[in-house]
Formats: structure tokens, sequence, C-alpha cells
């Protein structure tokens, strides 16, 4: 059912919810419950660890805001304890550096097959913290898990320098070069929340695939899934040490893990600020990094668009996982001849998504992660519908839990902070063009260059704007959704480095060069 209604000043088209979003109560399977309580420490060189002084985690359940248990934090001596024993895992006579590519390929498969065999536990484990809707954690995040793991298994035995010939550059001596590629140590992997699993598994995998060790901390705000494959690695075959997990805040724990003497290598997905500040640390030392950080994508409606495929795919683009994606396309510009049709469709197809706890299986869009979160978003709506914009969304049921329906915005002021920060939230923008040499000039010169999505039917009109718009993925007629043979990252200020693809590799490696006298 439809209504028209004014709030705050502010027209508003609502949607009637379906159902209640309402959640009193939560079932959590036993197998969770049981290592809700089994993982309250760290898991390092194959075992629990748990820390008595430590700071308390909360994990709040997002759709009913109820607390449903907590992690002890991780202290000083926890990550000592962690690094130290995947620098001893990394040492040239330990297991680990004797095992052989072979082993490696098997050990990263038999990960893939374990999480499979886990998938409604690892399911189950995300959505409880992120909320996400479980049909989306299940087949996006664990699946995207295992494909990631068994693509870099096909890689450890096919990596390799060059034999280089130099006798001709030594005269009448002869000698043999050759290079070899060998992991650059031990790596300080720091994971966001909004993806966690799969993002873990984005850095763990090319990592073991080359032969590093990793000390992973994953957000303070979604461990569970993370912990669980640490121990999961573990029973599966991975030496103790390779691969070690803390959990905690960013400013205590991440903070002591990214300035620890025993790293080699920084591999971090979050945000630009965060990002910044460890590249700054990182220089330092000159340690090696890559940053996979935040995004502002532009998308490109042209106006021979087919709006069939565009419509949902744009919506889901911006609001799947409640728009707390890197890459989510939450700046709309659509061409001045489809524009009333597109605004018209897509406000009905987004006001139209089922909200509600990720636990239930009709729900499409889940609560954002936290309280925090919430407020944040609901400020950047705020400061839309108080300088002028429209705003249409649904209207939802009052609950604990952290809900913000999706909200698509027009009318919106050009220097508007919703049009350039990312808002990491169920929010769309939709401005009008004419002219998409407009829209290039704006992207290639915001200091986000992470993706861009591009909606046309013409084949020209693709390439021209897949060439010239300067970011670190172009989608086209589809939304964001990164396979793992393809490199993701950013230009400018939206990254360092690529995860995924061949080219997540490389970050993990050192050249050695060895030039040998025969004769
Ligand atoms: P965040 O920067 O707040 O935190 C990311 C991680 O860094 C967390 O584990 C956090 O505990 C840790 N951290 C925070 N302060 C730290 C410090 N001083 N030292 C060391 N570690 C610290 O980001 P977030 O809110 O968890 O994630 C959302 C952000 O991640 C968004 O900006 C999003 O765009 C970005 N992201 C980027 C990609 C990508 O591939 N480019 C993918 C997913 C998310």
């Amino acid at each position: 059912m439809k209504q028209v209604t004014v709030l705050h000043g502010l027209f508003i088209e609502e949607y009637q919810c379906k159902r209640p979003v309402m959640n009193q109560s939560i079932n959590i399977s036993e197998s969770v419950k049981e290592f809700i309580i089994r993982s309250k420490g760290q898991f390092i060189d194959g075992e629990w660890v748990k820390c008595l002084n430590g700071f308390e985690l909360p994990i709040i359940e997002p759709s009913s805001g109820i607390n449903i248990g907590k992690l002890s934090e991780a202290d000083i001596e926890s990550v000592n304890k962690a690094v130290e024993s995947s620098v001893q895992a990394f040492n040239p006579d330990s297991e680990w550096s004797n095992l052989g590519p072979s082993k490696r390929e098997r050990l990263l498969n038999a990960l893939a097959t374990a999480i499979e065999e886990n998938a409604d536990q690892f399911a189950e484990l995300i959505t409880l913290e992120l909320g996400a809707p479980l049909s989306a954690t299940k087949h996006f995040e664990v699946n995207k898990a295992v494909e990631t793991l068994r693509y870099y298994a096909g890689f450890p035995s096919k990596i390799h320098g060059d034999v280089i010939d130099i006798n001709q550059d030594m005269g009448d001596q002869h000698f043999f070069g050759y290079t070899c590629k060998e992991p650059v140590g031990v790596v300080a992997a720091i994971v966001p929340w909004n993806a966690p699993l799969m993002i873990a598994v984005w850095k763990l995998a090319p990592a073991i695939a080359v032969g590093c060790t990793v000390v992973m901390k994953p957000s303070e705000e979604a461990s569970l899934a993370i912990l669980r494959l640490a121990e999961l690695a573990h029973e599966i075959g991975f030496p103790p040490g390779v691969f070690n997990v803390i959990v905690g805040r960013g400013e205590t724990v991440g903070n002591s893990l990214v300035s620890h003497p025993g790293i080699n290598k920084i591999t971090f997905t979050g945000s630009m600020k965060i990002g910044k500040e460890i590249h700054k640390k990182a220089s330092d030392k000159l340690i090696r990094l890559s940053l996979e950080l935040g995004g502002k994508s532009p998308v490109i409606v042209m106006p021979d668009a087919d709006l069939e495929e565009a419509v949902p795919g744009v919506a889901m683009g911006a609001f799947a996982n409640s728009g707390q994606v890197c890459v989510a396309g939450s700046r709309v510009f659509v061409h001045k001849k489809i524009a009333d049709e597109f605004i018209e469709r897509i406000k009905e197809f987004s006001l139209g998504l089922t909200v509600g706890s990720g636990l239930d299986e009709e729900t499409q869009i889940g609560p954002v992660i936290s309280k925090k979160q919430q407020q944040k978003i609901e400020s950047y709506i705020d400061d839309a519908w108080k300088s002028g914009a429209k705003l249409h969304q649904k209207n939802l049921s009052k609950s604990n839990g952290f809900f913000v329906p999706p909200t698509v915005i027009t009318n919106l002021p050009r220097d508007s902070k919703l049009l350039n920060e990312e808002i990491f939230g169920p929010v769309m923008t939709i401005e009008v063009f004419e002219d998409e040499n407009d829209i290039i000039l704006q992207t290639n010169s915001s200091s986000h260059g992470l993706a861009a999505m591009v909606w046309s039917e013409s084949h020209r009109n693709i390439q021209i704007l897949a060439k010239k718009l300067r970011v670190g993925t172009v989608f086209v007629n589809t939304p964001a959704f990164p396979p793992p043979s393809i490199p993701t990252g950013g230009f400018r200020e939206s990254g360092i480095g690529r995860d995924l693809g061949a080219s997540g590799l490389e970050g993990f490696l050192e050249t050695k060069s060895v030039i040998s006298k025969i004769s």
C-alpha cells in the first residue's frame, strides 16, 4: 500500500512494510551457540588463547540489538605471541617452509571443502554479526570464499622465476643467472566487517599459496567467522602459526599488530582514514603494504540502457548488503532522455524490497551492522532533507534493530556532501545528466577511484566509458560483483595494490636474483 506523507517538512513516499520487522527473540543453532562459547579467545599457534585481562567485545545481533555473547580482546602479550608464532612458522627450517607447493595446493583445496561442509554454520555466524540475509551470506560470501581458495589453490606449483642469459655481459667468464619468487614473510592482514569471511580469504588464500604466514585481525564487529576459519584451517592440517587470528579494536590490537617489528607485510582493507594512518606507519619502516580502501562509485545509465535489467541491477548495486559494500553504486547518473521513467521504476523497485532480520528467509535487505552505523547513515539522510532534497523510502515498523530502509534521494544540491562521501548504507542519490563527459571529469577528479558502473546497450558507449573512467574496476550492465580471477583495487586514494586475480599474488612475493659463476 502506497502513502504520501510529510515528515520533518520533507516529502516522502512511504510504502507500508509487508511484514513487521520487530524481532524479539533470535533462533541460533546449537552448533553456533557452542562455537560462540568455545571461541572466547584468540586462535594462536593452533589453539584457543584466552586473555583474562583484556577488554570484552560484545557480540550484538543487528536485527534485534540483542547481545548474544562476547569475545575477549587480545592483550599485548597475545599480539606478541601471535606474531612470534607466525615468525617461527616462517623460519626457513620450519615444517611450513619446507612443505612444497603441491602440499600448499592441497591445503587450500581442503580448506575450501571444509568451508563448503560447514557452509550453513559460516552463513549463520556472519549473519548474526553483520545482519545480512542468510541467503546472501551463504550464496555470496561463503561461496565466494570457497571459489577464491580454489582459484588460488591452482597457483603454488606455477609460481616461478626466470633463467636469464648473462654470459654476454660478463666477458669470457661463464655465469648462470636466475630469479626466484619468494614469500614476503609474515603478513599482518587487517579486515573490515562488511564481508568478513570473503575479504579474509582474499588475503589468506594468496598469502598461503606463495608460502607466507598470516596474523589476521578481523573487525571487532565481525570476528566469529574468521575465528572459525582459523580453527578449521588447523583441523585440516595447517601447521601451527601459519594462520593466527587475534581479535580486538583497531586502535589497540590493530595498532599493535601493524607496529610489530616481526611483520614483513601489511595487507589492509578498510576506510581511507585508517588506510592513510597505516600507510604512514608502514612507510617509516618500508614495510610492504597493500591497501583496499573506500569508494564512491558512479553509476552511469545511458539513454540506450535496457531498463528491464538496469532498474533491478542499479538498485541492488546500491542496496545489497544494506549498501555496506566498498563498490556500492551509490551515486547514480541517469540520462535526461530516460530520467523520468528510470526514477519512477527504481523508486518502485527499491521501496518494494523486503526489509527484515537476516535470519528470516524472506528478507532481501537486512539491518545495518550497528547502532553507530545506523546513526551515521541517518545523519546523511537528515542532511539531505535539510538541503531540500526529495527522499523516497519505505516506512518500517518500530524495532530495536539497526534498520535503515532503502532510500532513493533526488533533487540534491550539487554541493551536498552525500554526493562525494562514502555513506556505506542503503542510500542512493540520483542526478540527471545530458553529457557523459561531465561525469567522466567528475569521476576522474574525485579522490575516490575504486569502481564505476555503466548501463548501456551500445558497444561503442561501453568501450569509450570503460577506457575514459579512471577507476579500478568498471562493471558493465551488471551490479558490482568481483569474481576471484579479476583483480580488484583502487586508483588514487581508494588504494594501493590489488587483491584477487594473478596480480593478487604479487604483493606477497619478493624477487630474489641469483648470479652464479660457472667457469
Ligand atoms: P575501518 O577502517 O574502520 O576498519 C577496518 C579494519 O581496520 C578493522 O579491522 C579495524 O579494527 C581496523 N583498524 C581500525 N583502526 C586501526 C588502526 N589504527 N590500526 C590498525 N587497524 C585499525 O573500516 P570498516 O568500517 O571496518 O570497513 C568499512 C570500510 O572498508 C569502507 O570504507 C569500505 O569501503 C572499505 N572496504 C574496502 C574494500 C575494498 O576492496 N576496497 C572492501 C571492503 C570494505
